[in-house]
This record gives C-alpha cells, structure tokens and sequence, in this order.
C-alpha cells in the first residue's frame, strides 16, 4: 500500500525526471483511454504534487490524477529503459527527452480541470497533510479532535482528518509515541495527540528519504517488543478491520499517572 511517504519519494522522482519537460503521453490500456489522458500529449508537465496517498500531475489547466491504493505502482526511469511489470498491466506513459514514468494498476487514474480539482470530493475534503512542508502537529491534532469518539488508530486512517497515513505508519507512530492506538482521541491530551503526529511525520520522512526503514512494530505479532520485550499483539480495527499492532506495556489501554502527582 503506497503510504504518504512513497507518494513524497515518487512525486520527487517524476518531478525531477519529467518536470519541466514536454511530454509524450500514452494511453496503455481501456482506463487510461477512457479517461482520455492522451489529451495531455504534447503539453509540459509543470509540477507533480503530492497530496495525502494521491498525485497531482499539473500539465496548464488540466491536472492528471493518479491514486495508487493496495497494488499500484509508478516507474520511473530513462527512456527505453525495461519495464519492471508486464505491458498489460500498465496504465499509461509519460515519456520526454530522455526519462520515463509509467503507472501500473492502482484503483485512479483520471483527468481533471482546475475547477473539478477544486470541487472533486475527494480530493477537496483532505484533512491537513501530513507530510506537508509546513506540517503543524497543532493543526492536524486540532483535526483529529473533531471525532473524539473514535478510537486513535482508527481515525488516522481517515484521510479526511488527516492525509497520508497508511496502516503501516499508523501503528509505527503510535508505538514510536507511546500512545494506545485503542484510546479514544477525545482522552488524549493534546501533547499525546501532537506526539504520536510528529511521530508520523518523522517516521515517514525517513521513509520517503532513505526508501526502506526497518519496522519496529508493523507485522511482528508475537515477536518480543524492542523496547521491553512484551510480546506485540495485532487485532483488526474500525469499520474496515485494519490490522493494528502494539505493545500492550509500553503503549497501555489507560493513561497512567493520570490522576497526578500529590
Ligand atoms: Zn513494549
């Protein structure tokens, strides 16, 4: 599942591979033909914006959509340079002077104008991103804030109160922050909120800058905690039962010491 911080790495890739450039722009199968994506051939990519878990390509007054979910993929590479996926499974091409990118499954590839940007559902309904360069834990805690009874881990997977979690990166945030992902939001206080969102940012980052990092808690039921060697428990969470990991030790149910120092 392509999170926030492969949008980030792969906005950065195409942009400095294609950006600025005048493109050749290939419909490869019924989809991308459908949405008629081979009325940008011949226009000049200006920029490719990362938003949440989507990729704006901004080609004038029409903007190329791409959504990646589970099984998606961009490529990007020299020109000529060989497909790492068969060509039935690509999408569409966008190729200049010397680089390539292509985009291989996904569930969105669709074409927009400005004013359909603006009014798209999706897209205009993002909650603050963030991997946003001028990320505001504050701002996205404030967000979060407008569903106190839900349960943390659950809610920041909503990308309408914040962009660009994933499920990976919201257990390794709340683990890295100490916070239950089981704890309402509405009982957090706002240094816990802002914590396990720094985390998130960081953690990704990291991520969107080095390619790989080593999961300290994603997929490693059972397998002793690096931090106190409790085992680390995995359950399904929210209306759409996505798997969840932590540490039922260092990140309790109930806040301790909540009752204060006397
Ligand atoms: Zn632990």
């Amino acid at each position: 599942m392509a999170e926030g911080d492969t949008i980030l790495r792969t906005a950065g890739r195409l942009e400095s591979a294609l950006g600025g450039k005048t493109l050749r722009v290939r419909a490869l199968d019924g989809r991308a033909r459908a949405a008629r994506v081979e009325r940008l051939d011949g226009r000049r990519l200006e920029r490719v914006e990362p938003r949440g878990k989507h990729l704006l390509f901004h080609f004038d007054e029409l903007i190329l959509h791409s959504h990646l979910g589970m099984s998606g993929s961009w490529q990007v590479g020299q020109r000529g340079e060989r497909w790492r996926k068969p060509a039935s499974a690509a999408w569409v091409a966008l190729t200049g002077e010397s680089a390539e990118a292509v985009q291989f499954g996904g569930p969105t590839l669709r074409l927009l104008s400005i004013p359909q940007l603006r009014l798209d559902t999706t897209l205009s309904r993002l909650g603050p991103d963030v991997l946003a360069s001028d990320f505001d834990p504050a701002a996205l805690a404030a967000s979060l804030r407008t569903s106190p009874e839900r349960e943390l881990g659950d809610a920041l997977l909503d990308q309408r109160l914040v962009a660009g979690i994933g499920n990976i990166f919201k257990s390794e945030a709340c683990f890295a922050a100490r916070v239950s992902p089981w704890r309402m939001i509405g009982e957090l206080d706002g240094g816990e909120l802002q914590a396990v969102l720094a985390a998130a940012n960081n953690l990704m980052r990291v991520a969107a800058a080095e390619r790989r990092t080593p999961f300290q808690i994603y997929r490693h039921t059972g397998r002793p905690c690096l931090r106190c060697r409790t085992p680390i428990a995995a359950r399904g969470q929210g209306d759409a039962n996505r798997r969840t990991y932590w540490c039922p030790s260092c990140q309790p149910r109930r806040a301790e010491g909540a009752a204060g120092s006397s």
